[in-house]
């Protein structure tokens, strides 16, 4: 049986299993709806951006976790222990980390809007570079280092002009995005030399993120040329050599059957490439670079399980599927349609060809999880698993109507743990006066 990703199987019970486990049996251990992250998957997929940095790249560099695809202490432990760096975008991101006694040195802090309490806290912890988004925040963070006596390393978000689209990439545009300094305009080159004259930060280097769910190599080589452009431009300027460069993440997973992942390997090769080649060009020492990949390290390593509750057949139109969960635990199909796989996790060795539309439990139409999606016949009782579900579930989980959020287990050599307790009614109203 082909299944989506090669860590799911179907075992001698017709049950879905990922990481070797039993997903059913997993549903009635753990309860519904119940995320579950295969462990050697992500250790895997942190394995080879590290090996990739180290044949393309001469171990020059380092891939860092962009936690807001998934984050929790457990994930922060595994990428302390895989040698991998950490992205963070907000305080809440950063307290996580520190919980989990992750490395400050290796984490880099994002945002396009960063407040005065996040900047301290940052720099209390030590973190190990402020990725620098706009000048407002280049100079509270300057006044609040003079303030706390630290300096701040820092690079600075350059939008590199690439629009890099699912399918198609675009170089025109890129000025309308609410994140980082422009480079046509020259608001980039005025940020590097105010960051310069700041006396308590250190600029070493530079960052762009082009997009996400990206399936080309082109638009990263694209933006390693125009980043590095941009670096001789710096050193003509100012004299200044940066030493860093951050390209960002937004290696695209496979959601469906369809999609077709670049091995990841190959970004590597080619972004190296092009970077000696500029660097040789431009009579510049390769920086040291940096990968922010969030999606690609956890998003197939993630599946969610629910009960089938309500079967609904509208005649001639469509079938809805209801299940125990929806947009609270996924919101990503309200939110950008996003295509997803499911199968009935009780039945994956029956043929798929019941045509429904999987619908969530909120009082809401959108909340859907898949429109006219062909699983296996499926009646109430059934557990339905959504695949590829890893990156931007959890993490973007709500409370909405009052729905508790699901548990999450990890899964390794056939045992589950549990990483994160179901919420509980108790919880909704903790903070209730
Ligand atoms: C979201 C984001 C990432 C991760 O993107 P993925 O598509 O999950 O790989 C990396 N860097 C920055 C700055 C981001 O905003």
């Amino acid at each position: 049986m082909n299944m989506l990703n090669d860590n799911l199987q179907v075992n001698k019970t017709g049950h879905l299993t990922i990481g070797g486990v039993d997903t059913v049996e997993l549903a009635e251990e753990f309860g519904t709806p119940l995320y579950v992250m295969d462990e050697s998957k992500i250790r895997q997929v942190c394995q080879m951006y590290k090996r990739s940095i180290d044949k393309c790249y001469g171990g020059n560099g380092l891939p860092l976790f962009a936690s807001k695809a998934f984050c929790c202490k457990e994930i922060c432990r595994i990428m302390k222990e895989e040698g991998m760096g950490l992205d963070v975008v907000s305080g809440g991101e950063l307290y996580t980390a520190m919980q989990a006694e992750f490395p400050a040195a290796l984490i880099q802090f994002h945002g396009n809007n960063k407040t005065q309490e996040e900047i301290s806290y940052a720099l209390t912890c030590g973190v190990g570079h402020f990725v620098v988004d706009n000048l407002t925040e280049l100079r509270l963070l300057n006044q609040t280092a003079g303030k706390m006596q630290r300096k701040a390393n820092i690079l600075l978000r350059i939008k590199p002009g690439i629009d890099a689209h699912t399918h198609q990439f675009i170089r025109t545009g890129q000025i309308d995005s609410k994140f980082g300094f422009a480079l046509e305009t020259g608001e980039a080159m005025e940020a590097v030399k105010a960051a310069v004259q700041a006396e308590n930060l250190l600029l070493t280097g530079v960052h762009c993120h082009i997009g996400s769910q990206i399936f080309e190599v082109q638009p990263f080589v694209l933006a390693a040329k125009v980043m590095l452009g941009f670096m001789r431009d710096v050193k003509a300027e100012t004299g200044l050599e940066l030493q860093e460069l951050n390209l960002g993440g937004g290696f695209g997973i496979k959601y469906v059957e369809t999609d077709q992942p670049v091995p990841y390997d190959q970004y590597m090769e080619q972004v190296s490439e092009a970077v000696h080649t500029c660097c040789r060009e431009y009579e510049l020492t390769p920086p040291k670079i940096y990968m922010e990949p969030g999606r690609s390290i956890v998003g197939e390593a993630g599946l969610t399980l629910y009960k089938v509750g309500a079967v609904k057949t509208i005649p001639d139109i469509r079938t809805y599927v209801s299940v125990d969960g929806g947009m609270t635990d996924n919101p990503r199909y309200i939110l950008y349609q996003s295509a997803y796989e499911a199968v009935v996790a009780n039945k994956v060795d029956q043929p798929a060809d019941f045509e429904v539309t999987i619908a969530g439990r909120c009082c809401e139409s959108g909340d859907l999880i898949q429109e006219d999606a062909r699983i296996q016949q499926c009646t109430p009782g059934d557990i339905l698993a959504v695949l590829s579900t890893g990156a931007y579930n959890y993490s973007m989980a709500s409370n909405y109507n009052r729905v508790p959020r699901p548990a999450v287990v990890f899964v390794r050599d056939g045992k589950a743990r549990l990483a994160v307790r179901r919420e509980t009614y108790a919880d909704l109203v903790h903070n209730d006066i």
